[in-house]
Formats: structure tokens, sequence, C-alpha cells
């Protein structure tokens, strides 16, 4: 029989081995040996195809996805328009450095994020290679653009783990402990987080702005920045009004509003953009994970004032914007169109929520079912309580990788579950999996 790559593999959950198998056991032994352990690994197994909605591990278990990789295969593994495109770029050229001699496929890629990003205003872009590499150049961008210093960031944020970006992030494990000491003028305020502050958006809005007012001074802010639903630290939604009231104090407060869409962009949501559904156009975005189909890939885009004031040669990287990455973005972005699979981020969402809605009628520990689009989360507490569950998410993602379902938690208190999968999943293997998540649930809320 011919292998099946990519979408072409079947759709459809087999557990043929033990989890982990004999080969899976293997790598781990031999990573074991030879890669620092420092790394953490959220299912036992290792990949060795995907497509579609599926991962087929080395042992030939097939299992539903889940996790796209953290949001980044939203068009899935190995989409054939990426595919073609990487193919046709990684024989023609691979590299130069845009700062030495540019290249077409970049200067593409920033098109297109001007013209997809909200707000139909004129923009500028720059690539990178990761997100964390975006958030800094976005901080660069605001303190070039503003001649301020100061950077405010929001509790449960998540802007990821280099020097700077790690004092950006709220959570100390696993992501900050004992990497001290961190960048200063970074201020953290609290955010809206319906179920725990009760507050509606204006009112978390003036909380988190009278505290940046009376503890930083508003003048000396350079940039604002939020994911407008919080990724890493639960999927939180904020209340209606919040972001756009956030928006309102930066522009009156000439603040760089950057709205981080690492996580959200590219169709998660059910929109382009998460900011699209409170109509809040940010100064700048930041945007990788989703962009480029799996390929290394990230940008900074913004107003042409803010983006075009920092001096020349004072942005860049060896890699960021590589040509081979350019021409995946090219690719996945081209799929996304095509296919309109933020519509299909919709549907997703609803099928997650007609099971989880279920569900809640059947157990206790659900505090709240919440998200966005195909970015849905379920959040656990102690019966009655906002009491964290904290044990409980990662006992159900273990359960469920036995059964062949890859499972993600989150949250800053490690209550959460969060549900990513590929945008290109089909129903049928989306409501497998949501049936096997479910009883896991009921199973291990005892
Ligand atoms: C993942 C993530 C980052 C960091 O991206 P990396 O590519 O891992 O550096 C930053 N912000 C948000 C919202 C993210 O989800």
């Amino acid at each position: 029989m011919e292998e099946a790559f990519g979408p072409a593999l079947p759709q459809v959950r087999k557990v043929v081995t033990e989890i982990p198998g004999p080969k899976s056991r293997a790598l781990a032994e031999r990573r074991a040996a030879a890669v620092s352990a420092a790394l953490g690994a959220a299912v036992p197994i290792y990949a060795d195809r995907a497509g579609g909605g599926v991962v087929i591990d080395v042992d030939g278990n097939s299992f539903i996805d889940m996790a796209a990789g953290i949001a980044v295969t939203n068009v899935g593994n190995c989409a054939p328009l990426v595919a073609e495109r990487v193919t046709e770029q990684v024989h023609r050229l691979t590299h130069t450095c845009f700062m030495v001699a540019g290249y077409e496929p970049y200067i593409a890629v920033c098109e297109k994020l001007n013209e997809l990003t909200p707000g139909d205003h004129e923009k500028r872009s720059a690539l990178f290679n990761s997100g964390a590499e975006a958030v800094e150049n976005a901080i660069k961008v605001a303190r070039a653009f503003t001649g301020r210093h100061a950077v405010v960031v929001f509790e449960h944020a998540y802007h990821g783990r280099t020097n700077l970006t790690m004092g950006m992030t709220a959570k100390n494990m696993p992501y900050k402990e004992s990497f001290g000491p961190f960048a200063p003028e970074v201020y953290r305020v609290p955010t809206s987080y319906p179920l725990r502050d009760g507050l509606t958006g204006a009112e978390a809005a003036e909380r988190s702005l009278k505290r940046v007012e009376f503890e930083v001074g508003a003048h000396n802010v350079a940039a604002l920045m939020i994911e407008p639903v919080k990724g890493e630290g639960g999927f939180i939604v904020p209340a209606d009004g919040f972001l756009p009231a956030l928006q309102e104090w930066c522009t009156a407060n000439g603040v760089v509003f950057v709205a981080d869409e690492i996580q959200t962009g590219f169709g998660r949501t059910g929109k382009w953009f998460a900011c699209e559904h409170e109509g809040v156009v940010p100064d700048v975005i930041t945007t990788a994970k989703g962009i480029a189909g799996g390929f290394p890939l990230a940008a900074v885009t913004g107003r042409p004032d803010i983006m075009d004031a920092v001096h020349v040669g004072g942005l860049g990287g060896t890699y960021g914007g590589n040509p081979v990455a350019c021409a995946a973005a090219l690719g996945a972005i081209q799929t996304m169109q095509d296919e309109d699979l933020a519509a299909r981020a919709v549907r997703i969402g609803e099928i997650i929520g007609q099971k989880l809605a279920d569900l809640q009628g059947k157990t206790d520990v659900i505090a709240e079912v919440r998200g966005r689009g195909a970015m849905m989360a379920i959040e656990f507490t102690e019966p009655g309580t906002l009491t964290p569950k904290t044990d409980l998410p990662k006992a159900v993602a273990a359960a469920c990788a036995q059964q062949g379902v890859m499972i993600l938690t989150a949250g800053t208190y490690g209550n959460v579950i969060r549900l990513l999968p590929p945008l290109v999943i089909g129903d049928d293997l989306l409501g497998e999996a949501m049936d096997i998540l479910c009883e896991a649930i009921l199973a291990e809320a005892g």
C-alpha cells in the first residue's frame, strides 16, 4: 500500500499499541540521553506524519489533533498549497538575509498582512522568526516612536520566553522560575476576567487604567500590550467594552496600543483577527503561530508613522522573513482565504460548545466554558466555588492521550483545558474527540 501524507491521511482515530508504544519509548530513551531535560512534553508520543485532523505517531497510532501544535497548523499539517509553495521556493532561493539582498516573497507577505489585519488605513510590516521576537520588536518600535519607556501588560498574560517577554508574561512556573532578573519598565495591571471579577468591560478598564495613571503615569507609557483573548492564561475573553476602552485611552494618551494576536490570529476565533469581534483597530499587531502553516515566521504590523519611527538598520535579524517561511505563509494565507477557514472556526466552536453544554449538566466542577470560534476552553473549580481545581486538566489530558486524543491544558492556575483543533478537522472526528474528552472529564471528576 502506498503511504499517504497530509490531508490524504485516513481521518480516523486509531490506537494500535499501548501509549506510548515501543517506538515512542525507544525515542524517549534516546531523547533522555541527548536532549535537555528542560523541555516538557504534553503527550508522551513521537509524531511521524500528520494532516487534516490527525497526527500519526511512530508506532502507527492515529491521534485526533486538538492542539494544532498550539494554534499553529490552522490550515492543517502539510497543507497542499503550503507544501507546493515551500517545495518551489526551496529549489529557487533559501536565504540571502533580507537586509543583504531583498526578495519578493517577504514583500508579498507584508502586503498580505497590511491588507488583512484590522483597519483599512495604510500599514507597514516587518518579519521575524518567533512570536517572542515579534513582541520584542513591537516594544522597540513603540519606544522609538514615543520616546517613552514603560510597557503595560496584564494579569494572566503570555508574551514569550525571551528576557523581555518573560518579564511581560504573568505566570511564574514554568516560564520564569529561576530566570530573573527581568527587564525593567514592565508594569502589570489587572485584566478583565468576567468569571472571577464580575466587572463590566468599562469597570474593568477603569480599574486597570487608574492603576496605570497612579502607579506609572500615562505620559511615561510607550505601549500597552494585550492578547484580545488570553492564550496560555486560559482563553480568558474580556467583558464587552474592555478592549475598546483600553484602545480609546491609548489614543487619548499617545500610547501605542499593541494587540498580541499570536495565538488568536488567522481565523482561529472565527474572524481573521480576534480584535475584529469588538471592532478594535490596534496601532500595532503582532502575529506568528498560525501565519505559515507550521513554518517559523512572525510579524509586526502597524501604522506607518509608528513602524517607520525606527532608524534605518534598527530592526532585523539574520533569518527574519526567510524566503521559505514566507512562501509557506503565502500558501497558508491563500488556503485560509480559499477555504474560508474563519467560517469553519465558527462551526467548530458551535460543535464544541454543544458538547460542552451537555457536559455542564452532568458535573459540578465546570465553572465556565468560554472562548471564541475554534479557541474554546473549560475552567475547572471546586464545586460551588472559584477555587481552581488544578490537578484535573492534566489527568484528563493524560486519559485522552491514552485513547488517541491530543488535549492541551492552560491557565495561570493550571485548571483549564483548551481546545485548538486545526481548522480543517472534520465534524465527525471533532465530535468523536469531544465525546472522549467529555467521558474523561466525568471519569476524572469522580
Ligand atoms: C506563543 C505566544 C507567544 C510567543 O510565541 P513564540 O513563537 O513561542 O515565541 C507570544 N504571545 C502569545 C499570545 C502567544 O500565544
